[in-house]
């Protein structure tokens, strides 16, 4: 599936940067738009409910699968973990930190819940900047 095609599904969608939106979350009752929706460098879609939605229950309330949020094909060499080029590298640090940015702009917010999964959220984000920073053939969470 392609971006284009996830947000006609989803409405008040804004767009918040390069291939970054906001828009309500169909998984649950979403006045104020709380659903964070980006393209990850190897094309897929990745999409974060700050209200604690699972990927899995936004694909679902869509109509799709978590698979229909990936490219159709992911080609790499078999037995060798590919390379990236810099500004892939640069982008996926981007998604992160925009991720980590809304979440502390959520934690600072006295009106709003900081859950566990925010928590959770922000050290993966943590340690995929790190990963990225270290980025050699061995990284692998660009590819998913
Ligand atoms: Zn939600």
């Amino acid at each position: 599936m392609i971006i284009e095609e996830l947000l006609e599904r989803l409405q008040g969608v804004r767009k918040t940067g390069h291939r970054r939106w906001l828009a309500r979350c169909c998984a649950h009752c979403d006045e104020n738009p709380s659903l964070s929706v980006s393209v990850g460098t190897g094309g897929q879609i990745l999409l974060h409910c700050f209200a604690g939605c699972s990927v899995e229950e936004i694909a679902s309330a869509l109509g799709l699968d978590v698979a229909d949020l990936f490219p159709e094909k992911l080609e790499f060499s078999k037995g060798r973990a590919p390379r990236f080029p810099a500004h892939e590298i640069l982008m996926a640090l981007a998604d992160e930190i925009q991720i980590a940015a809304l979440l502390l702009t959520r934690w600072s917010d006295p009106n709003r819940d900081w859950s566990a999964e925010d928590y959770d959220r922000l050290i993966v984000a943590n340690a995929r900047v790190q990963d990225g920073a270290a980025l050699d053939e061995g990284a692998t969470w660009l590819t998913i």
